[in-house]
C-alpha cells in the first residue's frame, strides 16, 4: 500500500488479527485462511479457520475471535473448560456435522448454545490477548450472527 494512507483503525484491527492468528497457531496449531468466498467457519478436522475476506478488517477480527471461540470450546484452554471430553459432555446432543446437519430439537439447541458461547469465548480471548473491542460494534455483529441461528432453529 505504497503512498496510501492506512487508517489508524484499520492498522489496529490488522495488528489484532495477527495477534489472534498467532495465538491460534501456537496454542492450538490452527491456521487461518482468507478467501473471498470463505464461509467463516472452523473446520476441526482440517485444523483450519476460514474467513471471508470481503468483510472489512473490524468484521474480520470479530469473526476470527468468534471462530477462535469455537476452537477454545472444542479444544480447551483460556481458563476453564478441559479439552475434548468436556465438549462432548457439555454438548451431548451435538452431532459431528454441527450446523451442517439439521437434527432434532436437542441437537439444534446444542448448536445454538455453542454459537452463543463461542461469541462469549471470543470476547474472553480478546481480553486475554489485550485486544480492546468496540463493544457496541462487537455486540451488533454478534447479535446479527446469532439472529441467523435463531431463525435457523
Ligand atoms: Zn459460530
Amino acid at each position: 500500500m505504497k503512498g496510501q494512507k492506512v487508517s489508524y483503525k484499520k492498522e489496529k484491527a490488522i495488528a489484532h488479527i495477527n495477534r489472534v492468528e498467532h495465538y491460534l497457531q501456537w496454542e492450538h496449531s490452527v491456521e487461518v485462511e482468507y478467501d473471498r468466498d470463505g464461509t467463516n467457519e472452523y473446520r476441526p478436522n482440517l485444523s483450519r479457520i476460514e474467513i471471508n475476506s470481503r468483510q472489512n478488517y473490524t468484521s474480520r477480527l470479530h469473526t476470527l475471535l468468534h471462530e477462535a471461540g469455537h476452537v477454545i470450546l472444542r479444544k480447551g484452554r483460556v481458563q476453564q473448560f478441559e479439552p475434548k471430553k468436556s465438549f462432548k459432555k457439555g454438548f451431548p446432543h451435538m452431532k459431528t456435522g454441527g450446523s451442517d446437519v439439521r437434527g432434532n430439537w436437542d441437537h439444534r439447541i446444542d448448536v445454538l448454545r455453542e454459537e452463543v458461547l463461542a461469541w462469549e469465548k471470543g470476547e474472553e480471548l480478546a481480553q486475554y490477548l489485550s485486544i480492546k473491542l468496540n463493544k457496541k460494534v462487537w455486540s451488533r455483529h454478534r447479535n446479527e450472527a446469532l439472529k441467523t441461528y435463531v431463525k435457523w432453529i
